[in-house]
């Protein structure tokens, strides 16, 4: 199987130069050779052969690093995967699947690949022309998994250099563990609580995730004093841009842990079905989510559940998970999203509003997949295994009714 991980490079001075030689060489050959294609249709679309393809257009590189002696200072290979990329491009245009191919500007989607002779030691990331190899700091578990290594993609961003790393896991993925309510989970994802489970565990949105929401608001303030256009503007752009950035990666890093814990932690993990555009559409919810953090959370979880040979069960999300009372199944109506307790009129008990939808959503998932009959809820509470990793709470039932009513689940 073939999965990637992004890791962020911290080229010295000199490197820096010659990643910037990669980017503006790629860029070249790929403007020079779309040109030249686009040339030859013209002249060419009445004959026998009325296109270049790849390998026309690698015989022409040859000369025109005669033309052009700098393209020798930068990786033959990732000027080859820059025509590689040119022909993909234009592929997908003649089956109409994509527009003709368009020019790639500078400071604009600045990227090179490096297909082969890539290895990484310690904290050091080595390819041609980077004999010392290149400092980074990525995810210490992604890259515990590489065996081999596919390609690579270096990347730009808000004056940021990245790598992509795409490689093979070595191991198949482990048999599922039977479906079964022991050692179960349900998941309610929030915005104040980033999640809340069943077991009563919720781990919150860290703060550092609002710090930079926060000044990303204000920069935006001061942004819009600016005069457009202007050099001040556009730095002031690239700093928003670099806080985008940082938001993004913590964001990444946070997700990782929370979605590895559980998915170490529990064998069936329920979790409501997420439509992103739906939750995009309420104003004030999609202010914090962002770029739909909740989406990508899942597809995490998702992807854990398989590596961890776990199960992940999804429920429909128009289920009434937040309204129904996850003690004695009553519901309550007239609860409102700003209502952060859930008091049950008809039981008595009084939870934490999404402590008691978690315990609803485990219980509709057991329910789907046949292990717990719909009136009855004999479900035992699992304990959790998030301990030590966020700044987690413990959330508790009062019961104003029967005692013994927390051990149903
Ligand atoms: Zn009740």
């Amino acid at each position: 199987m073939i999965t990637s991980t992004k890791v962020k490079l911290y080229p010295n001075e000199m490197q820096k130069v010659l990643l910037e030689k990669h980017f503006g060489s790629c860029r070249f050959v790929y403007n020079y050779f779309l040109n030249k294609r686009d040339e030859y249709y013209i002249t060419h679309k009445d004959s026998k052969k009325s296109s270049l393809n790849y390998l026309d257009t690698q015989n022409m590189l040859t000369e025109l690093k005669e033309q052009y002696p700098w393209l020798y200072e930068v990786n033959a290979q990732s000027l080859q995967m820059s025509l590689r990329s040119l022909d993909n491009a234009f592929k997908n245009f003649f089956h109409k699947n994509a527009d003709h191919p368009k020019f790639r500007k500078k400071g604009k989607n600045d990227y090179f690949a490096i297909p082969q002779h890539v290895r990484i030691k310690g904290n050091r990331i080595y390819f041609p022309k980077f004999k010392e190899g290149i400092y980074f700091k990525g995810s210490k578990e992604r890259l515990k998994e590489i065996k081999e290594i596919n390609q690579i993609i270096i990347t730009k961003d808000a004056g940021y250099y990245y790598c992509s790393i795409i490689y093979e896991i070595s191991d198949e993925l482990p048999e599922k563990k039977p479906l079964s309510s022991e050692n179960s989970i349900g998941i309610d994802l929030g915005i104040e609580k980033f999640v809340t489970l069943s077991d009563g565990i919720a781990v919150e949105n860290p703060r550092f995730i609002y710090k930079v929401e926060k000044r990303i608001k204000k920069l935006q303030e001061e942004l819009s004093r600016k005069e457009k256009g202007s050099s001040n503007y556009r730095k002031h752009v690239l700093k928003i841009g670099k806080k985008y950035m940082k938001l993004r990666n913590e964001r990444e890093d946070f997700q990782d842990k929370v979605s590895t814990a559980i998915a170490k932690q529990y064998d069936t993990i329920i979790i409501e079905n997420l439509n992103v555009e739906g939750i995009q559409k309420n104003h004030h919810i999609a202010k914090s989510i962002g770029d739909a953090s909740f989406y990508n959370f899942k597809q995490k979880l998702l992807w854990k559940a398989d590596k961890y040979g776990k199960n992940l069960v999804e429920i429909g999300r128009f289920d009434p998970s937040s309204k129904l009372c996850s003690r004695c199944g009553n519901l309550k109506k007239d609860l409102k999203l700003s209502d952060r307790i859930y008091h049950c009129d008809v039981c008595g008990v009084t939870m934490d509003r999404d402590y008691n939808a978690a315990r609803n959503i485990r219980k509709m998932g057991l329910i789907k997949v046949g292990l717990v009959q719909p009136e009855s809820t004999p479900v035992e509470i699992a304990t959790s295994g998030l301990h030590g990793i966020y700044p987690y709470r413990q959330m508790s039932v009062v019961e104003s009714g029967s005692s013994d009513a927390l051990a149903e689940g």
